[in-house]
């Protein structure tokens, strides 16, 4: 039975801030902030916060601030974006300096998201209208973190979640789009921390839901993220999250889940790949520890299902 390689996955994580001429440096410019907090998230997971800057970062993150949007964006002089939003305010969370943000920064961030959110509930990623059932979840936690999600906001975005449900229990990026695991963690995500889960999807429904996320699970232990599809790590997240969400993670082989994910693991330079053998990526290396830790195994930290940051940081929600 193979363990996992805490130490080196911290020094993987490590060099990917040290080394910005790397390939690998933290993915590309447009995800930096996004790929900021899935490292310092997955430090979290291994105990190993101390593991980067505090500071440095955080002064990173207040200088992608973009004053024309008002808002995050991914890098210093890029457009503000509800994606890069979440991120940046969830990391101020992590390191419990949301306060290092001005009163008029929070006001433009509220005033951001709030105008993204659509007439019919729905949310766009930015002025150019791109709609998709995560930038309703990316305002909602937003919202949320800054402790300024009002009942206007939430109501009509969880009615539009509402007619996005699909016949077979999943969820698609819009009314009417096919089930995808991702986006039913976006749509169970958003319902759950507004609390709406209960009132919107009855027990019933959410068995059948819990049902089809426990058919992602294929014979090599890993998750689809679709029917007939090949599994990949990072769904290990999307589906376990959305099964935690129901209280149903006990309804996966988590000793299968398990097996997958530690070949999904580098031996030799740590990190993880969507699937065995190919190239990691602190995408996948966040979402399969986060995958462990939901099922109990290698005793990695606690992670929130609903918001994907440590439960020292949403229990002050
Ligand atoms: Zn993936």
């Amino acid at each position: 039975m193979s363990i996992i390689h805490k130490e080196l996955h911290v020094k993987y994580i490590q060099q990917l801030n040290t080394q910005p001429d790397h390939l690998e440096h933290w993915l590309t410019e447009h995800l930096r902030l996004n790929g900021i907090y899935w490292g310092i998230t997955a430090l979290t997971l291994l105990d190993r916060i101390d593991a980067l800057p505090r500071d440095e970062i955080i002064k990173f993150v207040l200088s992608c601030f973009d004053e024309n949007s008002g808002t995050f964006a991914p890098y210093p002089g890029h457009d503000g974006h509800m994606l890069a939003t979440l991120s940046g305010v969830q990391i101020l969370a992590i390191y419990d300096s949301i306060d290092s943000l001005t009163n008029e920064q929070i006001e433009s961030i509220v005033k951001f998201v709030v105008t993204n959110q659509l007439e019919d509930g729905s949310f766009q990623g930015d002025q150019f209208g791109e709609v998709d059932t995560r930038f309703i979840y990316n305002g909602l936690a937003t919202l949320k973190l800054l402790g300024r999600l009002t009942d206007n906001i939430v109501d009509s975005a969880v009615d539009y979640i509402k007619r996005c449900r699909n016949f077979d229990g999943g969820y698609g990026l819009c009314i009417g789009a096919e089930s995808h695991s991702a986006q039913v963690f976006t749509c169970l995500g958003a319902l759950a921390l507004t609390g709406k889960l209960d009132t919107i999807l009855t027990k019933d429904e959410q068995e059948q839901t819990a049902w089809w996320l426990c058919e992602r699970q294929v014979n090599e232990g890993g998750f689809n993220g679709r029917p007939s599809k090949l599994p990949d790590a990072c769904y290990s997240w999307w589906v376990g999250a959305s099964l935690a969400i129901l209280g149903k993670i006990d309804w996966i082989n988590g000793d299968d889940l398990e097996k997958f994910l530690l070949k999904c693991q580098d031996e030799e330079r740590g990190g993880f790949s969507d699937r065995p053998g190919n190239e990691t990526d602190v995408f996948h290396t966040i979402f399969s520890l986060a995958g462990l830790s939901l099922v109990g195994k290698q005793d990695l930290m606690p992670i929130d299902p609903k918001y994907c940051l440590p439960p020292s940081v949403t229990c002050k929600l």
